[in-house]
């Protein structure tokens, strides 16, 4: 059995970030232990191209505390190594197709006056590169484009020579035994627990409010170098010479069959034709599912209601990026001063007790 004072359990962005600023703030190497499974299915955390800045959706709207969050993954994203990431100016087409012209041209005024000098959001009127229907764009800077498994491997290999102990293996049990929690009938005991589950979260509490949300990544040559990345109904990246399209978002349980990975990929490969101009061919293609938590659509992180010393974090759907630096900061904060840290819109207390009703088989407190 290995006793230490904090168990992460999952190593995808949410517990490494989680294990890293607990070691920033002085909690030992040897006092963290992070369990997670070998092989297994590709985590989301996986994503060989991401993407992130400050208004995620299909709005310029500013969500609770996003700016901060922004700001956290600024940081983060500075610190990582730079063949890893890129710093970018994001440009968001609008078209009338699209439907969303008026909405966004709306709210463009208002998010001026909120932002802050760090984040810029410039109108233009489109080159000649562009396609004809784009009659407005706008470009979102600073704003990142990340190889998320590279960081996280990166982070991985960092935090091991820290000190940090990682064992594989997947949770099964979580019990509650004289004021300690064993992880899996004794294997691994730990004064506190974080989940750091993604998508696995909900198979521990079936009664929470949330979908598992299924995408695709393609990759292809790139086009110009002025299509650097654009947003919007998903994005196109160029990341390590290549052109990287996402923007499937298919909300169900099981994995997708082939017919539905097809027309996901199809979609994407119309997409980069139109922009090309040309036949456009698909290199490469990746597939991985995120945890969205209820209508509102924003992470969860913080001490589980009814689980005393047993904490969570997670849910960032297509912002892991955007919002796991923050989080997990403000949740290491809290672990440390026992105060209530993170932001309420965030904390699991947003949702009933009822809803984090643990499945009795697997965690017993
Ligand atoms: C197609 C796609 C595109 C995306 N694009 C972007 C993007 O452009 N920008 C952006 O910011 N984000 C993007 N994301 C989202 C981002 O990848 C996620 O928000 C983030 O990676 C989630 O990290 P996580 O640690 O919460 O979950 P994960 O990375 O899924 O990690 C969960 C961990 O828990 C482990 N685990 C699960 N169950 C158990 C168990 N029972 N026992 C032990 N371990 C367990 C898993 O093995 C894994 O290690 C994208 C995601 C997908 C799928």
């Amino acid at each position: 059995m290995t006793a230490v004072p904090l168990v992460i359990i999952g190593d995808g962005l949410a517990g490494l970030t989680t294990a890293q600023h607990l070691l920033g703030s002085g909690v030992p190497g040897a006092e963290i232990l992070v369990l997670a499974p070998e092989a297994e299915d590709a985590k989301a955390s996986d994503a060989p191209c991401s993407i992130c800045h400050p208004f995620p959706g299909q709005s310029f709207q500013l969500r609770p505390h996003v700016l901060d969050a922004f700001a956290a993954a600024d940081r983060f994203l500075s610190q990582s190594p730079p063949h890893l990431r890129r710093c970018v100016r994001a440009q968001r087409w609008l078209s009338e197709e699209h439907g969303q012209r008026s909405r966004l041209l709306k709210s463009y005024d208002r998010i001026q006056s909120q932002l802050s000098g760090a984040v810029r959001v410039d109108q233009q009127y489109p080159s000649s590169a562009h396609p004809k229907n784009v009659s407005e764009i706008f470009e979102i800077a600073p704003a990142w484009v990340a190889n998320l498994k590279g960081i996280c491997d990166w982070m991985r290999e960092g935090l091991r020579q820290r000190g940090i102990q990682f064992e594989s293996g997947v949770l099964q049990r979580l019990r509650k035994e004289d004021g300690k929690w064993s992880v899996n009938d004794g294997v691994i005991e730990g004064e506190k627990v974080i989940l750091a589950l993604g998508v696995g979260l909900p198979s521990f509490f079936p009664a929470l409010p949330h979908q598992k949300v299924w995408g695709h990544l393609v990759r292809g040559e790139r086009i110009n170098p002025e299509m650097d990345i654009v947003i919007g109904d998903g994005h196109l990246t160029s990341m390590d010479h290549f052109l990287w399209g996402g923007a499937s978002f298919l909300p169900q349980q099981e994995k997708p069959h082939a017919q539905q990975e097809q027309e996901a990929i199809d979609a994407l490969k119309t997409k980069m034709t139109v922009l090309a101009g040309r036949e456009y061919a698909v290199t490469d293609k990746w597939e991985g599912a995120r945890l969205v938590m209820g209508h509102e659509r924003l992470p969860v992180a913080g001490e589980i209601p009814g689980l005393d010393s047993c904490f969570v974090i997670g849910g960032a759907g297509a912002n892991g990026l955007l919002w796991l630096p923050y989080l997990s900061e403000r949740l290491t904060q809290e672990l440390q001063t026992r105060q209530e840290i993170i932001p309420e819109a965030f904390q699991p207390n947003r949702y009933d007790w009822d809803c984090w009703q643990p499945d009795r088989q697997k965690i017993r407190s």
